[in-house]
């Protein structure tokens, strides 16, 4: 793993190059609340989860490494995960894709939090996220995984083949999502926390704020899971 600084931004970056076909994530933290922009790289094509911040700190990275970006994908409709998929978007003609059940998130930007956040444009996705549907993000088949609980329209993305799942802000190193903001409901994200449970120990998990983890390791130690 690779941990260095963007220069001419305040994104911190890592990477980790997964499987024998060498996909390679690369883990932006961005924003005022830290959350984890994920660039998603296979075979000279790009996806990125969660552009939260800094829309020209992550076309700096993906120039850096010479892929074009083809999706863009929201785990979420918080404005700490959205806020520059607006400017992303336009300035790549990548394809967005975000579940509609948080559609309502994406339009409010007339809030105090989206404001502060960076969210002064509605996000129009280009196409919907729909659970059990496979999303081909950077070449690589994932399964959309809808989670709702955090918001309505909550989803983790899933590979069985490379084993690795993100978690947005459903599932974290030792914590789970936070349901009592507005649209949040507990019982519903106990429900989608016990579905992540059937999958395999071994499954790598890159949530959207803090340190990456694994199934098997949250089930063993995470008290709130
Ligand atoms: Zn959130
Ligand atoms: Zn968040």
């Amino acid at each position: 793993m690779v941990l260095c600084v963007l220069r001419g931004s305040n994104a911190r970056m890592s990477e980790q190059v997964r499987g024998t076909d060498k996909m390679r994530i690369i883990t932006l933290s961005v924003g005022s609340i830290d959350t984890n922009c994920y660039i998603v790289i296979h075979n000279g094509d790009a996806c990125v989860i969660d552009p939260g911040a800094e829309a020209n700190g992550i076309i700096a990275v993906l120039a850096g490494q010479q892929v074009a970006l083809q999706n863009i994908l929201l785990t979420h409709g918080h404005a700490d995960h959205v806020a520059a998929a607006v400017a992303l978007k336009r300035l790549t003609g990548a394809k967005l894709f975000a579940h509609p059940a948080d559609g309502y998130l994406l339009r409010a930007t007339d809030n105090e939090i989206a404001k502060m956040l960076g969210l002064t444009e509605a996000v129009t996705p280009d196409a919907a996220l729909q659970d059990s549907a496979t999303v081909s993000l950077a070449g690589v088949d994932f399964t959309v995984l809808a989670t709702p609980g955090h918001t309505p329209g909550s989803c983790c993305l899933y590979s069985a083949a490379e084993q690795v799942l993100f978690s947005g802000d459903t599932l974290f190193r030792g914590g789970i999502g936070r349901s009592d903001l507005p649209g949040g409901d507990a019982k519903v994200l106990a429900r989608s926390l016990a579905r992540l449970k059937q999958l395999p120990p071994d499954t790598e998990v890159y949530p959207g704020h803090g340190p990456s983890t694994t199934i098997g390791r949250e089930r063993m130690s995470n008290r709130y899971w």
